[in-house]
């Protein structure tokens, strides 16, 4: 497993927790300004979700690991981005499987789950590095949190 240092998001709450996770897949941007990326290509996807809030669980988690692995890698790994109709749709550019749109649609699905929880723990920042030399930052604004 790779260790980096990833950005920092600043808040004040008392804990903050982060799940790194690898992700296999492939996709294509549907749209022909996409030059290259228009044809189906792999990634492993380098991925890493902040979560922090200020109470634990009645098991004294924020937020399961396993869980977040579950609702991101379980979904992702090992598929074609593209054939994800829930997440992703090729006729609508907001939706297309870019790593901007992966690195918001990964916060939609994990800060949905926080939001079921009661001690209400938030998702602060998702981290997509698609390539060595390319990443996307994704973080909710702050009227959203
Ligand atoms: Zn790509």
């Amino acid at each position: 497993m790779m260790h980096q240092l990833y950005p920092q998001v600043f808040h004040d709450y008392c804990y903050e927790l982060n799940k790194d996770m690898h992700i296999a897949a492939a996709h294509f941007i549907p749209h022909q300004l996409a030059g290259k990326c228009a044809h189906i290509h792999g990634h492993t996807y380098v991925v890493n979700i902040t979560v922090a809030g200020d109470a634990l669980d009645e098991t004294g988690f924020l937020v399961n690991f396993q869980k977040l692995k579950q609702l991101v890698h379980g979904k992702l790994d090992h598929t074609l981005l593209n054939d994800h109709q829930d997440w992703f749709d090729s006729k609508n550019s907001e939706h297309f499987p870019t790593t901007e749109i992966v690195a918001r649609k990964i916060y939609e699905v994990v800060q949905d789950y926080l939001d079921a929880l009661p001690h209400k723990p938030k998702c602060l920042q998702v981290f997509v590095r698609e390539t060595p030399t390319s990443y996307v930052v994704y973080r909710p604004k702050a009227g959203d949190r």
